[in-house]
């Protein structure tokens, strides 16, 4: 009998990327979540923003993973913990080896705190390293019933403004600010990402603002910058959606450095 066939608890995800080596230490396996609180007008996985499935439009289907139900055109599918889990488990011996683990993503995966928590738990329990890629927009209380299983939090700060956040973001940044006060002030494990979006949170203001706020109200002293990355805009396309900010290049490594520098500046560390 399964380890696991107790919890019958279930989620909706649209997707698990293997081998991923951006979300977290090594190599690991990234479970995409559905469901964002959010509303950037970047982002980069439009797709996942539905709490529910949604029809497929020209997105292409998720090859290789029939546990995702591609057959009804839908992206995004329930789930059981079980299921996932034995997804995950086919990587092990790839996280032994790299150091890597499992990163819950999304969207945001605190939207769906019951089945996370169960998935981290189910995680711990064998041994596998578990990382969970968050905007930080939830109640501190789904924060701290996570915590115990996670071992690290990638932490994404984008605009210290609230009227910019609020404008571009859909909501206030009071809550983000506060959970990661309070993440801190209790010691988890935080990684902290700025994505570098051109025009939008690349500014010199908004990323001393950033680094001015870590440095005088946090112990944080390094941080992650994500270059751009164009790829999402063609999704909009085929979701037939409008892609607010209009087309962008890519930062060259010239201009990454000189943002790096702006960090370095202040006495961070920059994590790659
Ligand atoms: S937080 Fe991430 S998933 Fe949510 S809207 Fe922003 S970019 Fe998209």
């Amino acid at each position: 009998m399964s380890t696991h066939s107790t919890l019958p608890i279930s989620g909706i995800i649209y997707d698990i990327k293997k081998y991923a080596i951006h979300d977290g230490p090594g190599i690991r396996t990234t479970v995409f979540m559905k469901g964002c609180p959010l509303d950037c007008w970047w982002c980069h996985n439009p797709e996942s923003r539905d709490p529910n499935p949604q029809p497929r439009g020209k997105m292409r289907p998720v090859k290789n993973l029939p546990l995702l139900d591609n057959e009804n055109n839908l992206i995004g599918t329930r789930v059981t913990t079980e299921a996932v889990l034995a997804e995950i488990r086919k990587d092990i011996l790839f996280f032994d080896e790299s150091g890597g683990g499992v990163t819950f993503s999304g969207g945001e995966p605190l939207l769906q705190p019951r089945f996370l928590q169960a998935l981290l738990k189910a995680c711990k329990l064998e041994g596998i390293h578990t990382v969970v890629d968050t905007t930080g927009f939830a109640p501190f209380k789904s924060i701290e019933m996570l915590a115990p299983y996670v071992d690290l939090f990638l932490y994404d700060i984008k605009l210290l403004d609230d009227t910019l956040h609020r404008k571009y973001i859909g909501v206030s940044n009071n809550r983000i600010i506060e959970n990661l006060l309070k993440m801190e002030n209790a010691g988890y494990p935080l990684h902290i990402r700025i994505p570098l979006i051109p025009e939008f949170t690349d500014s010199k203001e908004n990323l001393e603002s950033i680094a001015l706020f870590l440095k005088e109200r946090t112990r944080i002293r390094s941080v992650e910058l994500l270059p751009y990355n164009s790829i999402g805009e063609s999704k909009y396309e085929r979701l037939g959606l409008d892609f607010r900010p209009g087309k962008h290049a890519m930062q060259t490594e010239a201009e990454l450095e000189r943002k790096q520098d702006l960090f370095r500046a202040m006495g961070f560390g920059i994590a790659e």
